[in-house]
């Protein structure tokens, strides 16, 4: 790890500690490994497959996946992490600290892909200010069969 991500993960944690003290939670060693490995794993977790990750990474943590339930939402709640939601079969999560980006959703498998597009995004701009908006944020979620998927059906 490089002296700008171990600023970065720091800056996170203060945000983090205060967060918890403002909900009037204590910060545990479990909340705090729940932030360390979506830092280290920049990707999507719902809470089953990140409680299966922590379990693997962090085997002596004795780690409740409701505790991971509440973490999640209270990380999302406070800004700290965003998700995708995908109806009944839960949310995935990711931290907000990555740079923008939208995402591909396979409806079949659930793989996400990340993507920016320059276009894209200042057509979105356009929009907004034709319609006297002042951009604030967006999401976008484009869904549909990954590569894969289409390939598995055909053979
Ligand atoms: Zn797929
Ligand atoms: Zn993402």
């Amino acid at each position: 790890m490089n002296f700008i991500q171990n600023l970065e993960y720091d800056h996170l944690l203060a945000e983090f500690k205060k967060v918890l003290k403002e909900s009037l939670l204590k910060f545990t060693k479990q909340r705090e490994v729940i932030l360390q490995t979506l830092y280290n794993f920049p990707e999507h977790f719902s809470p089953e497959e990140l409680h299966v990750l922590i379990k693997s990474s962090y085997p002596d943590i004795n780690i409740g996946i409701a505790t991971i339930y509440r973490t999640l939402n209270l990380l999302e709640n406070s800004t700290l992490a965003t998700s995708l939601s995908f109806g009944k079969a839960g949310k995935k999560y990711e931290l907000a600290n990555k740079p923008h980006h939208d995402h591909l959703i396979c409806k079949n498998c659930g793989k996400i892909i990340e993507f920016e597009d320059k276009k894209i995004e200042k057509k979105q701009e356009d929009i907004a200010t034709k319609n006297g908006f002042i951009l604030t944020g967006h999401v976008m979620q484009l869904y549909g069969i990954c590569a894969h998927c289409q390939k598995n059906k055909k053979g």
